[in-house]
């Protein structure tokens, strides 16, 4: 589903990833660990093809390469990006912040369809996989848990039928409870056949979610850990 081989990527004169090699197969979760500043979110940003980084090596997508290719088009492939910090809408209801999502896409040209045909998931399977929000359809943003707020993220990246998801620090600032619903819901998503890249520092979160774990420091993979799933 994405490997990444030899990547390095910078900010202007900055040069924060050196030969990265990671790769995720389809359906796997896989954790990608180190401390702030490793290159966590870089990576996950570098497959995304954000605006302002420059990428040198290959990720290929579903064995397209996605080096020099703008980030809606890497989205058309089949990746999601759920960002550090929820940003939900709260004056919108979990419904209409779901709705917007796919909306967006479709003003953007997309009309919800990938390059390869997949398609975005309809409202009913979201609340299907992830039951949580189910119960919350018609709360506003706001009112929601952090927890609740981090699911509907998910499940926003989820409505245009990503292959893969890339998660940034999901379970940051939340409770110990409402980091077990999360892992909870994560799972499901996993069932669900979604693969997933997670930039995670909560070891229990990794523990229970991921088949194998990369280490970063100073934007190097000092080590890898487990069996391609
Ligand atoms: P965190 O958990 O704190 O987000 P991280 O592992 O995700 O950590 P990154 O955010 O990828 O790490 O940052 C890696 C390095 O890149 C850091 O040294 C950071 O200062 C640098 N960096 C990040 N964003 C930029 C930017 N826009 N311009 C220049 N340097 C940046």
């Amino acid at each position: 589903m994405l490997e990444i081989r030899g990547l390095s990527t910078r900010y202007g004169a900055s040069h924060v990833l050196f030969d990265v090699d990671l790769t995720v197969g389809e359906g796997e979760t896989v954790a990608l660990v180190g401390r702030n500043g490793a290159g966590k979110t870089t990576t996950l940003q570098s497959v995304m093809g954000m605006g302002g980084i420059v990428r040198t090596g290959s990720i290929r997508v579903g064995g397209v390469e996605t080096i020099g290719m703008p980030a809606y088009r890497i989205a058309r492939l089949g990746v999601g990006l759920v960002p550090e910090g929820r940003r939900v809408f709260g004056e919108l209801t979990v419904e209409e912040n779901l709705r917007a999502a796919v909306g967006i896409g479709r003003r953007a040209g997309s009309h919800g369809k990938g390059e390869h045909g997949e398609s975005a998931w309809p409202l009913e399977r979201v609340f299907e996989v992830l039951p949580v929000l189910a119960e919350v359809r018609g709360s506003k943003g706001a009112w929601l848990s952090g927890g609740e707020q981090q699911i509907l993220a998910i499940a926003r990246a989820l409505m245009t039928g990503p292959k893969l998801l890339l998660l940034d620090e999901p379970s940051e600032g939340l409770a110990p409870r409402l980091v077990e619903t999360l892992v909870e819901q994560l799972a499901a998503v996993h069932r669900a056949g979604v693969a997933m890249l997670l930039a995670e520092q909560h070891a229990g979160v990794v523990r229970e979610l991921a088949g194998r774990v990369h280490v970063l420091e100073r934007g190097v993979v000092r080590m890898s850990k487990g069996e391609p799933g």
